[in-house]
């Protein structure tokens, strides 16, 4: 008999970290143990976080930013941001490393992943055509800066397809960046000057 059905509640926990994502079984024990050595003011403030960003966060239904809910979106609804320029990124990570340069003042939109057909990711699964709704005459440029791996490449070349026939002015992101590398993983100044020096897809 395996000695986890011994052990029927920290069997519960081993469940639920299993379903989580990107948490591989190596690391699944070492964060099980982490949970069971934690005071319960800690475990209190971990449940009540929980709790509090299914009540408190959601996604800007325009540029899809996770957001505080009562607050409103940090960007489309900041009128001191170009509201001009729409900035395509594949996930939230990515928004973080262009808003630290510091040298972008747009909106954004973020994806939600890319086209990966081996993973079963279609068009469809991203938030491709409600980009292509946001795009109104308020819009003048929309940079592509999806990661340079070939899914990324793939995706940018599928919304920039599907942009053709609107006026708007599609660019993508300077080859500074490394072929095959992903933004999260360059250095600002790198990324900084990748923005500064794009060029029309
Ligand atoms: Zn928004």
């Amino acid at each position: 008999m395996d000695i986890i059905e011994k052990l029927p509640t920290v069997k519960r926990l081993m469940r639920q970290l299993q379903q989580v994502p990107f948490l591989a079984s190596k690391n699944m024990y070492r964060v099980m143990s982490y949970f069971l050595k934690l005071d319960n003011e800690r475990i209190d403030q971990l449940c009540r976080v929980l709790q509090d960003i299914k009540k408190d966060v959601s996604f800007c239904n325009r540029c899809f930013v996770w957001q505080e809910t009562s607050l409103g979106c940090l960007f489309c609804d900041d009128s001191h941001r170009d509201q001009s320029q729409i900035c395509v990124v594949e996930s939230w990570q990515e928004l973080l490393v262009i808003e630290r340069t510091e040298g972008y003042r747009g909106l954004y939109h973020v994806l939600g992943g890319v086209i990966s057909p081996l993973d079963g990711i279609g068009p469809s699964d991203l938030y491709i055509e409600q980009l292509i709704n946001r795009i109104t005459s308020g819009v003048s440029e929309v940079i592509l800066a999806m990661n340079q791996t070939p899914e990324g490449e793939a995706t940018a070349a599928f919304v920039a397809r599907k942009l053709k026939g609107t006026a708007v002015k599609v660019s993508c992101l300077a080859k500074g960046v490394p072929i095959g590398s992903n933004l999260e993983f360059i250095d600002r100044l790198t990324v900084s000057k990748a923005l500064a020096d794009r060029k029309p897809f």
